[in-house]
């Protein structure tokens, strides 16, 4: 939230009444630039038109769409409406025009265009278009480059259905339901053309050609483009392409797939667009590496080769999953029927070609096509999510990179954040610009001691009347959930108490997650909930995918377990899971319980909104959390190591969470001071929020991701590209030699010994057909407990050649490790190159 007050500047009454009447189209402005979904100074518009409505769906196109002309009317005839509709008119066309932190901090960049695909965007609920935290990184993403004016644009696909919606049976089984997305309630509008033909993309698939219809949706500063297949022109199987997310099989995906990285990238530039920079969100778009190849090839007359070098170093691949299993993966022969054609016809290469870009082995030909090797193969730079992410991606790609030790396996971290506006509280964005003023989150400023300014006193109201806010609304979605469902009623009035200690559990449940872990001994967490002095409530939302049964299976032992009478004031599950209801809890929780298994959370993104809104949390070392815990702002459980499915493990992982929650976090909520404060809790508050929020704000991602990854694509994709793509052949060029003459390459005999102190080693090399400049000699020294994570590399220099044509290298260092430690390797070297992303060659001495 952010902004809530609106400002009132005062305006002489003669500007005012001299200024046409604002209609319709001005309202329809506002209602269809999501900006509204974090910017709050329009709500009471919204609720002027439709109370109901705006609080069921928080939805302005849904309320324009449905309410009377009548009522329209009245309301632009009053002053005050006109004056506000004005006001916010100006205010946000002022606003987006404004230069912001990009513009102000690279002023002489010239970079256009960072395509951003994503197979969901999660921006609000009145555009459900998707299933959970990937979708969520990308939407509170495309928010953050908006507010820093870094120039984003979105590429997905308007799920006809999106993800299924959930509800319980009378037995608390999980239900799959599947509303239809009304294209004419969201606020989506058909992309047109100049002369106001509806965009409408094609691409091949086998027996037809299918047409694609293109949206907008606006975003504050930044444009979001979709595609839909639902075309009356389609046939009906290819209709439904676009309809369930994460449903379907093996060929469904595969085709949502192709349109959504070929389609995308043909969107983009038939609406003249030519992106620097694309950005891959998850190896699902990966496709769009080989189209945008195809557009150079066809843009400039060059093979795939040369174009896929030079568009490469444009590239950016940002992987999400942390197991080999979460990638999508293809059977050879489904490949080849939907995907031959374009292979053979447009990209000019051989099926086993194209193939081969998505194998571990190019060779073997059953290996089955990886969407995540094409992403990594065809970018220039490659991340993961948080710290541990990076890692533990370096490990799952390092059979790409055989030989090469695995902390040198190219791929690094940007740690997800969240775009703190659209989770924040009314209560606590008031608290923000108080102490950080209103722009904090469209700058780079420090922001830690402006918060650490807060008092306990001003923590503690917020912290009081946001847990009341939220558990008003719970009170009130789980009265509808229990009318719905029938059977045995209880007091809605008896549920909960707004001083007692809330605990929140709300993600998907996957069984990798944990979600059972608080169960594991229901009377000790009986015991917990219903202490007669410092009593705990439980809130619990999640859906399983409808063919995860297991997941499914933990929903049910929670819904047995919240029927027994003890508990049923003390703990309740939210059925449907959304966007909506994440907000709502996210603001009033005061504990937020994240229990997966280290390391398969990738980042976790829901505990850095609980923290936003003051709430603390008690989680896995997984994630965010194993970089973002220390102990004055929360508490963790495990050991920050990887334990597997041991049952063992899991049991002390269970007690140690009890524990915690028994000796330290009840306690020190209910420890009051003199005024009724917990001050130590407070002091948690105040430092998670100072020092947490900004570190783990989609706005510090997307600077992070502008400095270090957006720009120097871009930089290294003009560069490749300049001169009629001089450097992206000679890279190219330089990769063929490598290729046709490294065997030729070898070691001599490495000598060393040892003097005043130094460890000297002298290094001779056969270049073979080689010249000494396109590969590197390094002497290496493996990492040890003494020395750090990082393993030793030096470069060693030529130093003579000798009378046969050897290369004499050498290099001293201090000896303080034994020389053994140490061994020379030859690896391929170009200035401008990215080693080993794009040539993994390596040559050990030893
Ligand atoms: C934030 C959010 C997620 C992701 O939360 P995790 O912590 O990554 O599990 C999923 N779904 C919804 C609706 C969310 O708001």
């Amino acid at each position: 939230m952010s902004d809530l007050k609106s400002s009132k500047p005062d305006k002489k009454a003669a500007g005012v009444n001299a200024a046409p009447a604002l209609g319709i189209d001005a309202l329809k402005e506002l209602a269809l630039n999501l900006h509204w979904s974090w910017n709050h100074m329009a709500d009471p518009l919204w609720e002027a038109l439709d109370s109901y409505l705006w609080h069921s769906t928080q939805n302005p196109w849904v309320i324009l769409q449905t309410v009377s002309d009548d009522r329209v009317k009245v309301l632009l005839g009053t002053p005050e409406f006109q004056e506000r509709l004005s006001d916010l008119l100006q205010h946000k066309r002022k606003f987006f025009s404004a230069d912001a932190w990009f513009q102000k901090t690279h002023p002489k960049i010239s970079l256009t265009t960072i395509a951003y695909f994503s197979m969901e965007f999660m921006l609000t609920e009145a555009l459900p278009i998707y299933s959970g935290g990937l979708g969520n990184v990308a939407g509170d993403q495309m928010k953050a480059a908006s507010d820093l004016g870094v120039p984003v644009v979105g590429v997905g696909l308007l799920w006809g259905q999106g993800y299924f919606r959930q509800d319980f049976d009378a037995d608390g089984n999980q239900r799959a339901l599947y509303p239809v997305n009304d294209p004419g309630q969201m606020p989506v509008q058909p992309l047109r053309r100049a002369n106001g033909e509806w965009l409408r993309i094609q691409i091949q698939l086998p027996g037809a050609m299918i047409w694609l219809r293109c949206w907008q949706v606006l975003a504050g500063r930044t444009k979001l483009f979709l595609l839909d297949a639902n075309d009356f022109a389609n046939s009906a199987a290819h209709r439904g392409i676009t309809s369930e997310l994460y449903g379907g099989d093996a060929e469904m995906r595969l085709k949502q797939e192709i349109v959504l990285g070929i389609g995308g990238w043909r969107l983009l530039r038939e609406l003249g667009l030519s992106p620097e920079v694309c950005h891959l969100n998850e190896g699902h778009a990966a496709f769009a590496v080989l189209e945008r190849a195809r557009y150079y090839m066809a843009d400039h007359r060059v093979s795939l080769d040369v174009a896929l070098t030079i568009t490469r170093a444009g590239n950016l691949f940002t992987t999400h999953t942390a197991v080999p299993a979460g990638f999508d993966r293809f059977a050879p022969e489904l490949c080849w029927k939907y995907l031959g054609h374009y292979a053979k016809d447009e990209l000019a290469i051989s099926m086993e070609e194209l193939l081969s870009l998505g194998r571990q082995n190019p060779a073997d030909a059953s290996e089955p096509f990886n969407m995540a090797y094409l992403a990594l193969r065809g970018s220039g730079q490659v991340s993961g999510v948080s710290k541990l992410h990076g890692e533990v991606s370096r490990q799952i790609f390092q059979p790409l990179f055989p030989r090469w030790p695995q902390a040198e396996v190219p791929v690094g971290s940007v740690t997800n954040g969240i775009h703190v506006p659209t989770w924040d509280s009314a209560e606590a964005d008031a608290l923000w610009t108080r102490a950080c003023g209103p722009d904090r989150w469209r700058g780079d400023r420090p922001l830690a001691d402006s918060v650490r300014g807060l008092t306990g006193g001003e923590l503690w109201r917020m912290r009081t009347s946001a847990r009341k806010t939220m558990l008003a609304e719970v009170r009130h979605r789980y009265a509808r959930q229990l009318s719905a469902k029938g059977g045995p009623h209880i007091d809605i009035a008896e549920l909960f108490k707004e001083d007692v200690l809330t605990i929140g559990f709300a993600r998907r449940f996957a069984t990798y997650k944990r979600p059972d872990l608080l169960l594991h001994d229901p009377d000790r967490l009986i015991r917990l909930l219903t202490d007669s002095r410092r009593p705990v409530q439980l809130i619990l939302a999640g859906k399983a995918h409808p063919e995860d049964i297991p997941g499914q299976e933990l929903i049910k032992r929670w819904n047995d377990f919240i029927e027994r009478p003890e508990v049923r004031s003390h703990v309740v599950f939210l059925s449907d899971y959304d966007m909506q209801m994440a907000q709502e809890l996210v603001k009033g929780m005061d504990l937020w319980i994240n229990t997966p298994r280290r390391p398969w959370e990738a980042c976790g993104t829901s505990g850095m909104k609980v923290l936003a809104n003051g709430g603390l949390n008690i989680s896995e070392l997984d994630g965010w959390w194993a970089e973002a815990y220390t102990p004055e702002i929360g508490w963790a459980i495990g050991d920050g190591k990887e334990h597997g499915e041991d049952p063992a493990w899991d049991a002390s992982e269970v007690e140690s969470l009890y524990t915690l929650l028994e000796q330290q976090v009840v306690p020190e909520f209910y420890d009051r001071d003199e005024q009724g404060m917990p001050a130590r809790w407070l002091d948690r508050v105040r430092e998670s929020m100072a020092t947490l929020t900004p570190e783990f704000s989609a706005s510090r991602a997307i600077r992070e991701y502008t400095n270090d990854h957006y720009l120097p694509a871009a930089a290294g994709y003009k560069s490749r590209s300049a001169n009629d793509g001089k450097l992206g052949v000679n890279i190219l060029q330089w990769q063929r030699r490598l290729a046709d003459h490294w065997q030729t390459l070898a070691f001599g005999t490495v000598t060393a010994e040892t003097r005043d102190g130094q460890h000297w080693f002298y290094i001779p090399v056969v270049s073979g057909g080689l010249r000494p400049d396109e590969f590197r000699v390094e002497l290496y020294a493996a990492p040890t407990e003494e020395s750090g994570d990082k393993p030793e590399i030096m470069a060693v220099c030529k130093s003579s050649a000798d009378s046969s044509g050897i290369l004499i290298y050498s290099v001293c260092c201090l000896a303080k490790r034994p020389v053994e430690d140490y061994t020379a390797r030859l690896i391929p070297s170009h200035p401008e190159a990215f080693v080993p992303l794009e040539t993994g060659q390596i040559i050990w001495q030893r």
